[in-house]
């Protein structure tokens, strides 16, 4: 890695329930509800919640769900679990946190990932600051006294100075835009929506359509329970093996000692996961080295390897089967690789077939199930895994309007434009967490990074008595531009996805877009750091 690490950013002020500092945001924010207003409750909301009030903030989060969690509060299908490892996914602020919370399997299952989620939020009694049910509908710049107003479901408004968006990069569900999806009439739901109830499948005829990493999930965990499983995919999917493996508490004790190492590791890395690139280059290996390596990958926990369409023949039975499963649309890595365990398998099944509708395209949905051009398949239940309006999707929810009227819908038409990832020009003193153009590789890592960049500002903010921040047209342009270059030549920003904005199910028009920072995640802290260092004078800021 050729950019240096980062220093972590340090905050001085610590917990503080009689903190004087508190007192300063206070007289300067009187008059209105809350001095920070943070939209969601998932893990960028927990820990923005944690800092705001270390920093003696009157903060409060605004959350839609009836509970805290957010991704993992929603996706609730069968097999959801992480796909990185859960002890490198594990908020890193607290010793006491990484001293007391035990993982049982080294890819955590959605089960115990909220239930982490929960002590996070009890251990640190972030619930009494929590409001859940709540779905923020309107968020508006007032010129005129730097605040936010905000406008939930019910009308009912909240001001605040700052407003923090912690909404998720894949939170608005779509479904697919096939003619007749709202003429089924048996149980259809989207994955992130699964009912409470999972004996609901037992013997039944399923379909379901997508083949994503949720889908791959859902598919695996719900194979042996149904009657039949017809599942509608459109493109096949490289994956990768997830081998995953229970820990013991001796093994938990021993990745407890390595933490330290862990987040060094992460911090040093290019997407912040435990894994680092492979300085080897393929082109230096004769041809028989080149498979022993790919080979020894591919037992390896978690490792990629498209190696092989020959690992899909070899693993399904049907070769017409196998030779559906098998990408052909796009090369290994391009599109974001889903991790399985006995994913081909499923496909030897009696009870289980794959329909290829680019082959037999669907024509409609009907009553009874879904009519593709060949044949009608009648199901019980229908699941749509058809993934997400990502990224964008949880801002155009919400009818941001900044300074003088702008709406952030427009700011975004024609391309995602940001300065950093955590602000956008014409709307001052909103912080964005996890928003486009940030890192999202390691999420949890990023939403640290981030929520430490917000908090140091406020307390500089605080200390120079400044009201209001935004950011500038030609910050905007530059940092719009340095995301694009550093994705020049990256073969996935080439690929339709989610990560490149695309999704041909939404009614509106969706420009193609880079969704993420495509940098090294070194490079882009040193940014962040430097802007802070420079003391924000890339900035309009303006004193109360
Ligand atoms: P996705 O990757 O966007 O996949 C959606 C699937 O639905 C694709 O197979 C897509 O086909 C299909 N589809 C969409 N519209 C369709 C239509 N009109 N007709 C037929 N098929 C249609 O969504 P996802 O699987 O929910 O995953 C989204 C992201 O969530 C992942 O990339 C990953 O980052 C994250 N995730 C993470 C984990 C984890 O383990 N941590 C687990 C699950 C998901 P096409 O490919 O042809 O568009």
């Amino acid at each position: 890695m050729s950019t240096p690490p980062a220093t972590p950013i340090e905050l001085d002020v610590r917990p503080t329930p009689d903190n004087p500092e508190a007192s300063k945001f206070a007289a300067a924010n009187s008059g209105l509800d809350y001095d920070v207003l943070i939209v969601g409750a998932g893990l960028s909301g927990i820990f923005s919640m944690y800092r705001m009030r270390e920093l003696g903030l009157r903060a409060r989060v605004l959350e839609a769900g009836s509970g805290e969690g957010g991704t993992w509060f929603w996706n609730r299908y069968p097999g959801a679990r992480f796909d990185s490892e859960s002890y490198s996914y594990i908020f890193s602020f607290s010793q006491e946190v990484l001293d007391e919370w035990n993982w049982t399997e080294h890819f955590s299952p959605q089960p115990e990932t909220l239930k982490y989620i929960q002590y996070l939020t009890d251990k640190f009694d972030l619930k009494k600051d929590m409001q859940f049910d709540t779905r923020i509908q309107t968020a508006k710049w007032r010129e005129d006294s730097s605040s936010w107003l905000l406008t939930d479901h019910s009308g009912r408004t909240y001001t605040c100075r700052y407003l923090v968006t912690a909404m998720g990069i894949l939170n608005e569900l779509t479904l697919p835009n096939i003619p007749g999806v709202h003429d089924y009439q048996g149980q259809a739901w989207h994955t992130a929506r699964w009912p409470a109830d999972h004996s609901v499948l037992k013997g039944k005829r399923v379909g379901i359509i997508g083949t994503g990493a949720t889908a791959i999930q859902t598919i695996q965990a719900i194979a042996g329970d149904v009657g039949s499983l017809t599942v509608f995919q459109r493109t096949a999917n490289w994956t990768a093996p997830l081998r995953n493996t229970k820990i013991s508490p001796e093994e938990m004790a021993e990745i407890r000692q390595r933490y330290p190492t862990i987040f060094k590791q992460c911090l040093e890395s290019y997407s912040c996961f435990v894994h680092v690139a492979d300085p080897n280059s393929v082109f230096d290996m004769t041809e028989e080295e080149r498979l022993a390596r790919w080979e020894k990958l591919y037992e390896t926990p978690a490792s990629a390897s498209a190696f092989y369409a020959e690992k899909i023949r070899a693993r399904v039975k049907d070769p017409k089967t196998a030779e559906k499963l098998v990408p052909k649309t796009h090369g290994f890595g391009t599109r974001r690789v889903p991790l399985e365990s006995g994913y081909y398998e499923v496909f030897n099944q009696d009870n289980v077939r794959l329909v290829d509708i680019r082959e037999d395209p669907i024509e409609s949905i009907v009553a009874t199930g879904v009519k593709t051009r060949d044949e009608l398949h009648e199901v019980d239940i229908l699941i749509y895994a058809t993934g997400f309006d990502a990224v964008t999707g949880s801002f155009n929810a919400v009818d941001f309007e900044g300074v003088g009227g702008a709406k952030l819908r427009d700011t975004w038409g024609e391309g995602i434009r940001t300065y950093l990832g955590l602000t956008v020009k014409d709307f001052p003193n909103m912080f964005m967490i996890m928003g486009p153009h940030q890192m999202f590789g390691n999420i949890p890592r990023s939403i640290e990074y981030a929520v430490e960049w917000v908090a140091n500002y406020l307390r500089f903010a605080r200390d120079n008595n400044i009201q209001s921040l935004e950011c500038t047209d030609a910050g905007v342009e530059m940092w719009t531009e340095h995301v694009h270059e550093c994705g020049k030549g990256l073969l996935a920003n080439d690929v339709d996805s989610w990560m490149t904005g695309v999704n041909k199910n939404l009614a509106h028009k969706q420009k193609r877009s880079m969704t993420r920072y495509n940098g090294p995640a070194p490079g882009y802290r040193k940014r962040c750091d430097e802007v802070a260092a420079r003391n924000y004078s890339d900035f309009t800021l303006k004193q109360g």
